[in-house]
């Protein structure tokens, strides 16, 4: 455990059991050198207590990542309930769940992930402040929109070297929460769009809505257009899909988008732009960041707006370096994580 804990720079590792309730629960806190760490909370079926901590640990250390090029004074962390097959009062072990966080005296905060909601982290908040993404805090979706968006305006500026939007040609994958939102943005800015969803119902509102040209799943892919934006789920870059690609650029919400870093060269080879997943989707870490300090949404949105910025030096690195922008992110996340360190990724030479 310490050996992973050393190979992914974990600095803490909590464990968590609650007889009465049943809980348990994992916290990683990767990284608290610019502030506390922040990450989500997920509540899921795990095959052994092993699986939940490795995954604790990556997604930790993914955070910590994000927040370094969000700008955020916040380090990384993240916490995982191992969901019982049983639970007789949910409430209940989410609120044992609180007071496990209090006991960290906030070194970590913890916010909503996959298998909560935000009327879990209500429970939560019922023991300890050190939560964010309650349903006082509102749904970060549209701060994530707004990111995607000034992060598709730096992918044009790279490769079509214009500001406008207007006319420029966008496929967007999945209208959900961030979809939808994206989508409404994108068009109110000129853009023709082309869209695609399992929910043939949002993609008819988009098609009346916002004049958009619906496509069939498997379509998005190959139709051309100048930017490609995923945001559906995970592995939308993927063996199979990666030749089908006809885009100048990859910009959009989804997390993981790339099934493994491989695809990163693979794209960088096939002349298409890439903008790091958690770098152009960070807007929704600011929103939950940003809204437990009590800053006010206009001053949080135009944080948010600077994500265009972090993705042009990192295009613009990208381009003088010959690296994939995926690289160039990481490496830029590590010298503001370790500034005195001489810790280097092995991939990525110095
Ligand atoms: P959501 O569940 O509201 O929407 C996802 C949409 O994608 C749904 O409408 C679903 O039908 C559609 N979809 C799923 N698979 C698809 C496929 N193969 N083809 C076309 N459509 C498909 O989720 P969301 O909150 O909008 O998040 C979207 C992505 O962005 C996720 O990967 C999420 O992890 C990521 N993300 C979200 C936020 C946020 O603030 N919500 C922040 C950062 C990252």
């Amino acid at each position: 455990m310490f050996a992973a804990m050393r190979s992914e720079r974990v600095e803490a590792l909590h464990l968590f059991s609650d007889q009465q309730t049943g809980l348990e629960a994992v916290v990683a806190i990767h990284h608290t050198g610019l502030g506390p760490a922040l990450g989500g909370c997920r509540y899921l079926a795990y095959n052994s207590v092993e699986d939940a901590i490795a995954d604790a640990i990556r997604l930790a250390r993914g955070m910590s990542y994000k927040a370094a090029l969000a700008g955020l004074e916040q380090g990384g962390g993240k916490a995982v309930i191992l969901r019982p097959p049983h639970v007789a009062n949910r409430a209940a072990l989410f609120e044992a769940f609180g007071r496990c966080i209090e006991s960290l005296r906030g070194g970590y905060i913890t916010a909503m992930d996959s298998g909560t909601s935000s009327a879990d982290m209500d429970c939560i908040a019922q023991q300890t402040g050190h939560v964010t993404s309650t349903t006082e805090a509102g749904d970060p979706s549209p701060h994530t929109a707004l990111g995607v968006l000034a992060g598709i305006r730096a992918a044009v500026r790279a490769r079509l070297g214009q500001d406008s939007l207007n006319g420029v040609r966008i496929t967007v994958q999945g209208l959900g929460n961030v979809g939808y939102a994206l989508a409404q943005l994108l068009h109110a800015d000129g853009a023709e769009l082309m869209v695609s969803d399992l929910d043939h119902g949002k993609v008819r509102l988009a098609e009346e809505e916002l004049g958009a040209q619906p496509l069939a799943l498997e379509a998005v892919y190959e139709a051309p257009c100048d930017i490609f934006s995923p945001c559906g789920l995970g592995g939308a870059i993927n063996q199979r899909s990666i030749g089908l690609l006809r885009c100048a650029a990859v910009a959009g919400a989804a997390n993981n988008q790339l099934v493994d870093i491989d695809m990163a060269d693979q794209l960088d080879a096939r002349g298409i732009l890439y903008a790091p997943d958690y770098v152009i989707n960070a807007g929704g870490l600011l929103h939950v960041a940003l809204t437990h300090r009590g800053v006010a949404h206009g001053e949080i949105a135009a944080r948010v707006k600077q994500i265009g910025e972090r993705l042009d030096s990192v295009f613009a690195q990208s381009k003088a370096e010959g690296r994939s922008p995926a690289e160039v992110a990481d490496r830029q996340a590590e010298r503001i994580l370790y500034p005195d360190s001489a810790f280097l990724n092995p991939l990525i030479p110095a």
